[in-house]
């Protein structure tokens, strides 16, 4: 059996990441994955005509750990096209349309309600279970928008752009989930707005993750699936032993799983995973959407459009600009709150959910990855459901004996995006270099 100081279980950022350090540090370290690529919740694949983002698109300065990792990698960055135009849904369900100043005059007052207590509940988004988060996660975000005094219009445009960001219907996402991201933008939701959907990597997120492998000491195994996890002796001698697919079976001194709480249950631990990661992978986390990528005739105008939450698609923009054989095109990026809303076979359902935005789009082809039924994700970008954040952040940042937890479903600052899973993957890293270095 072939023995190894570290086991790291998944190739996504946070896997990439703590096996980079703990190569780096000295360490005999194998990374496991089951995909055929690298990336995880991160995946640049070329359809309709370029190359798309499946997964994550949008990083930020104001977030740290990506940040400096795109620096360490010379990574640039560029902006998603600003709109001219803006269509919003009135609060009797009808189309409007405006300008972006139009739109964010509407919305100003709404966003700044919903999270305008986020410095008593969260005064630090690097400690996001202190503060008055503890009275106040038992909330949703559609608890906090029902007891707002806002105007019908604005309400119904607010709405909309929390169900974009959040990526499931309302009352299933925690309050807390707002409160966090804005809290990480130093209480400024008109940043945290920015930072969530503006800035894109030039040469992708398979540029940046091939970067990062490329400075892995150790080996990467693709196509490998960890089935189970079995920890034996005590002590001194402490260890795992990690079974793949194929049966072969390797013998660590420490494992770290960077699977995504709602995909954990893939694994058969023994002894069985500590009970916040039963229990919440039983519930699983809030966010339940998709994210579905449009060809559409002709060049449009740059262009956002939200839909209410009750529909296949909550937001739409415009985000490239091509030409081919067939003629120009745009190509848009929806999202909505929940996958099975929509099905991008159904080429008549896309169009009649992009009709509901906005006139004269003419829908040729539509693309998707469905990450909620992808048993290696379960998930899109991690949101809480109300009162998981303060009953189970700690717990799950813990590690069970030699066995480590690295996601970004465990992160503090930036949980449920990349920056979150490269702080966890840090995290794990540092803690397990310590625990060797001891041993
Ligand atoms: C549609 C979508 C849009 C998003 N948009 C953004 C965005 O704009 N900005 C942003 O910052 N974040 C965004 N995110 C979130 C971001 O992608 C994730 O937070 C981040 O990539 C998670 O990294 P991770 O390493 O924690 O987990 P993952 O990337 O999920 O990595 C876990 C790895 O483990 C592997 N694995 C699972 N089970 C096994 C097993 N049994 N054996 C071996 N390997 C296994 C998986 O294949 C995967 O590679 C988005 C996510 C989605 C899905």
């Amino acid at each position: 059996m072939q023995s190894v100081d570290v086991v790291v279980i998944g190739a996504g950022f946070a896997g990439l990441v703590a096996s980079r350090e703990l190569g780096r540090a000295g360490f005999e370290v194998v990374t496991l994955e089951a995909r055929d690529r690298i990336g995880g919740r991160t995946w640049t694949d070329h359809r309709l005509g370029h190359d798309l983002e499946m997964g994550a698109n949008w990083i930020h300065w104001v977030q740290p750990h990506v940040w400096a990792e795109a620096t360490r990698y010379g990574r640039e960055i560029v902006r998603s096209p600003a709109a001219e135009e803006a269509y919003w849904h009135g609060a009797d369900g009808t189309p409007r349309k405006g300008d972006l100043a139009e739109f964010m005059a509407l919305i100003d007052e709404g966003q700044q309600l919903v999270i305008d207590d986020v410095r008593e509940a969260m005064p630090r988004g690097t400690e996001p279970t202190t503060g008055r988060i503890q009275e106040l996660d038992a909330l949703s975000i559609q608890d906090r928008f029902d007891a707002l005094d806002l105007d019908p219009e604005a309400r119904a445009a607010n709405e909309s752009v929390w169900v974009g960001h959040v990526n499931a219907p309302l009352d299933q996402v925690g309050l807390s989930s707002a409160l966090r991201w804005v809290s990480a933008t130093g209480g400024h939701w008109q940043l945290m707005h920015e930072a969530s959907a503006t800035f894109r990597v030039v040469d992708g997120m398979r540029g940046f993750t091939d970067r990062i492998a490329a400075d892995v000491p150790g080996e990467i195994r693709l196509n490998t699936t960890v089935v189970s996890v079995t920890q034996e002796d005590a002590g001194s001698d402490a260890h795992a032993v990690v079974e793949t697919g194929d049966g072969t079976r390797i013998r660590a001194r420490r494992v770290v799983s960077t699977l995504p709480v709602n995909a954990v249950t893939g694994i058969r631990f023994d002894p069985p995973l500590p009970d916040a990661w039963q229990r919440q992978s039983a519930e699983t986390v809030a966010s339940q959407g998709t994210k579905v990528w449009i060809r559409a005739e002709g060049h449009l105008p740059r262009f956002f459009a939200y839909a209410s939450q009750h529909h296949p698609l909550s937001v739409l923009k415009a985000e490239f600009y091509c030409s081919d054989e067939r003629g120009d095109y745009t190509i848009l990026v929806g999202f909505g709150p929940e996958h099975g809303r929509i099905d991008v076979d159904d080429l008549a359902g896309v169009q009649a959910a992009v009709d509901a935005f906005r006139p004269s789009i003419e829908v040729t082809e539509a693309t998707a990855h469905d990450w909620m039924t992808d048993p290696l994700a379960r998930n899109t970008w991690m949101t809480h459901r109300p009162g998981q954040l303060t009953r189970d952040l700690e717990e799950l940042q813990q590690p069970a004996g030699v066995v480590h937890f690295a996601t970004t479903d465990n992160a503090n600052l930036w949980g449920g995006f990349i920056d979150g899973a490269i702080e966890s993957g840090l995290r794990e890293a540092r803690r397990v270099a310590e625990a060797l270095e001891r041993s």
